[in-house]
């Protein structure tokens, strides 16, 4: 069983990761890292009791944690990964919100000459991995595409890290895209914040969602709606899952975005 340190344990993405790691026969959970419950036993594994950040670098080399998942805040999360790198530990990132700074960060800490792997990916929600797919497939047939992300009320970036990387792979596959027509905004944002490509994005924040994206995609006399609903975080952990496994093996070395490449896309 590959055993697995979650930093990040008592939020809404951490626990949810917490109870699956130890539902899963392939996953043990053996340290969890999360300053609001320092000290308290999980309820999902009573035998884990969870400490501070400071406290991690001890915790990850006395558990013999594998593999470490990170959901936290981007404002910490590349003090964690060298907390993981330094104590041998491959990494799994679900925190959004990291740059391209924040990319080659990780990349040094996890260099592909190396015999770690770090998994960041801004979904791992296997229907949003297929939808990013897909409007990446459509792009060269449209000139124009603006991206609507929905999300609860309580995310702190904007946009997400899933409409970001949408964009730029929208913009990596098509060089077309029609000039913005607007002369006059009459209300500031009204026309979403500009990513890759010059793609429109616009983000909606909404007690009672989850993690909702839609791509819109025009051309003469037709258009093409590509959306997907997480529903319940539960829609993440079989990627999550999928993302330990895969970087536990050893055969992923170096720096992975996205777990595209573990589903054959
Ligand atoms: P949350 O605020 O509920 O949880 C974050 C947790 O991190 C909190 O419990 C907080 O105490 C803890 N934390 C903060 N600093 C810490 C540190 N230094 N060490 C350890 N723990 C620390 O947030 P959430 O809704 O669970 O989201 C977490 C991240 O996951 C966000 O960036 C969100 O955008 C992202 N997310 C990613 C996916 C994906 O599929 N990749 C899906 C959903 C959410």
């Amino acid at each position: 069983m590959t055993r697995v340190a979650v930093i990040g344990a008592a939020g809404r993405m951490g626990a949810t990761v917490c109870a699956a790691v130890v539902a899963d026969a392939r996953t043990e959970l053996v340290a969890a890292v999360d300053p609001t419950v320092a000290g308290t036993p999980l309820a999902v594994a009573p035998s884990v009791v969870a400490v501070a950040p400071a406290d991690a670098p001890e915790v990850l080399a006395s558990s013999g944690a594998e593999v470490v998942v990170d959901f936290t805040a981007p404002s910490v999360v590349l003090d964690n990964a060298s907390v993981a790198a330094a104590a041998g530990c491959h990494l799994v990132i679900g925190t959004t919100g990291l740059g391209a700074d924040g990319l080659s960060a990780l990349a040094s800490l996890y260099p592909p000459e190396g015999s770690l792997g770090c998994v960041v990916a801004a979904n791992f929600a296997i229907g949003a991995v297929l939808s990013m797919r897909f409007a990446e497939m459509a792009a060269p047939w449209f000139e124009t595409a603006e991206i609507i992300e929905l999300h609860h009320d309580r995310k702190v970036d904007a946009p997400s890290g899933t409409a970001l990387r949408t964009a730029e792979r929208m913009a990596a596959a098509s060089s077309t895209w029609a000039d913005d027509p607007t002369q006059s905004t009459v209300v500031a944002g009204a026309r979403g914040g500009v990513a890759a490509g010059g793609i429109r994005v616009h983000s909606v924040r909404l007690r009672g969602l989850v993690a909702h994206q839609e791509v819109l995609l025009g051309t003469t006399g037709e258009t093409l709606t590509i959306r997907h609903d997480s529903l319940d975080r539960a829609s993440f952990m079989p990627g999550v899952l999928l993302a330990v496994t895969q970087v536990a093996s050893g055969a992923w070395p170096g720096l992975t975005v996205g777990i595209d490449a573990f589903l054959g896309l």
